[in-house]
Parts: structure tokens; sequence; C-alpha cells
């Protein structure tokens, strides 16, 4: 399954708040065997979400879209999202039911916009919040404030699946220009693939979907590089 990842929010291109949930979304896809593809903050504007949102959805297997929601006015995901798949963005009765009966909420005190989804939509209660999410055509729209994103992804985790995949680090302390060949090599006798992360060291990152050819290549690569302590 392969995935993409909205991220809506003016205070996220303008460095205010650091895009935790990006993070913390492609982590989650990746561990349930996902590919994220892509990671794209766009501003609160409704072209901009639509455009996206739109262009991904038919390259994707489904879309993750986070922030944005709610009734203030630069709450504008919904609208953006609606735009996307050509619906209306209408008044959701169940939206509205599980606010009052669930959230405390009068049908009144409830800000005008709180409920209004894509037509048709399936929507998504916010059980650490208030504003509701929404499934609509493949694409997930959750809330920006990171401890309401993150108990409505539990809501719809079970959508997100793909081939497990291994991992095996091994730490060098040979510089990176020097390992190209080994790297070139690994990848050629085993079906793995190699991601070389340099810091203190390099970490050199093995990726398969088979434990046992995973583990040969680790044991490989570990008989042909400098080793470095691990912390
Ligand atoms: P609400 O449901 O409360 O209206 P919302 O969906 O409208 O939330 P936003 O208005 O986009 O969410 O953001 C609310 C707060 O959540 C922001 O002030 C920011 O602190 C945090 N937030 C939003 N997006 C992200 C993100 N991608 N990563 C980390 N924090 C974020
Ligand atoms: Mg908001």
């Amino acid at each position: 399954m392969r995935v993409a990842v909205v991220t809506v929010g003016d205070e996220l291109l303008a460095g205010d708040t650091v895009n935790t949930n990006a993070a913390w979304l492609a982590d989650r896809l990746t561990a349930r065997g996902v590919r994220v593809e892509r990671v794209t903050t766009v501003p609160d504007r409704v072209a901009d979400i639509a455009r996206v949102v739109n262009e991904y959805r038919a390259e994707y297997d489904a879309v993750v879209v986070t922030g944005g929601l709610g009734p203030t006015h630069d709450d504008l995901t919904m609208a953006g999202v609606a735009a996307a798949v050509g619906r209306d963005l209408v008044e959701h009765e169940e939206a509205k039911a599980w606010l009052t009966e669930h959230g405390g909420y009068s049908a009144d005190e409830l800000a005008e916009g709180t409920t209004h989804l894509p037509a048709r939509a399936k929507m998504l209660p916010n059980e650490e919040g208030v504003a509701p999410g929404a499934v609509v055509e493949g694409i997930y729209v959750l809330p920006g404030v990171p401890a309401e994103m993150k108990a409505m992804f539990e809501l719809v985790a079970e959508a997100f699946d793909g081939e497990a995949t291994y991992v095996e680090t091994v730490l060098t302390s040979e510089p990176e220009s020097a390992l190209v060949d080994r790297l070139r090599d690994v990848q050629a006798k085993f079906d793995v693939t190699v991601g070389s992360y340099p810091g203190d060291g390099v970490r050199l990152k093995l990726t398969a979907s088979d434990e046992g050819e995973l583990a040969e290549a680790a044991a490989w690569l570990r008989g042909q590089v400098e080793l470095a302590e691990e912390d």
C-alpha cells in the first residue's frame, strides 16, 4: 500500500510549529508495512489543499490529511477536501448527534461549521477534542492537535496495511565516501535495500521483506566494514 501525507497549516510553513504530526504518521504507517511516498505541507488555502489532495488521491492508495479542522476562519481543510472530491460541504447529522451525546454540547453551542463535512463522508469522532474528522474516497482527514490526531488515527489504523518489513542497522566508523562499493555489493548479493545515514559514524540501515535474507545480508556487511561502537 502506498500512501501520501498532507499536513495543513501556515504555522508549519512559517516554522512556528514543528511538524511532529508528519513524523509520527510516517513512523506509524511505515511500521504497518505501508510505503509513505509523499509528505507535503500546504498553507491554509482551499485551492492549495484541494489541488494537492486531488493529485495524491489519484496517485496513491490513500491520503492522510491533518490540521485545519474546526470552525475558525483558518480551518479550511474540510472545504479543500470537499472541493478535491467535487462534493459539497454539508452539515453532518451524525457528527452533530455525536457531539451533543458524547461531547456534552447542545446544538446551539456548537460553532457554525464545526459539523460540516464533505457530503456522504464517514464521520470520525474526536475523542480528545471537538472537531470531527472524516473519511471520503480514501482520504482520511484528521485534526492538527497532536493528541487528537493520534487518537483519531487509531480509529482507522487497521485500514493501513502492507507487507511486513524487517530492519537491521550496522554502525561503521568509515566515511560514507569509502563505503560505496560495499553498499553496491550488499544490494547486488542480497534482496535488501540499504540506507546510509552519516552522523557520528555512518548508520547503515538494511531493510528486507525476508527476515533470513536480512540476517545474512547484515552478517555479510558486518564482515566487510570497520564496525563502530554502538552507544
Ligand atoms: P482543532 O480540532 O482543535 O480545531 P485543528 O485541526 O484545527 O484543531 P490546527 O488549527 O491546524 O488544528 O492546529 C491546532 C494546533 O495543533 C496548532 O496550533 C499546532 O500547535 C498543532 N499542530 C497542527 N498541525 C501540527 C503538525 N503537523 N504537527 C504538530 N503540531 C501541529
Ligand atoms: Mg484549528
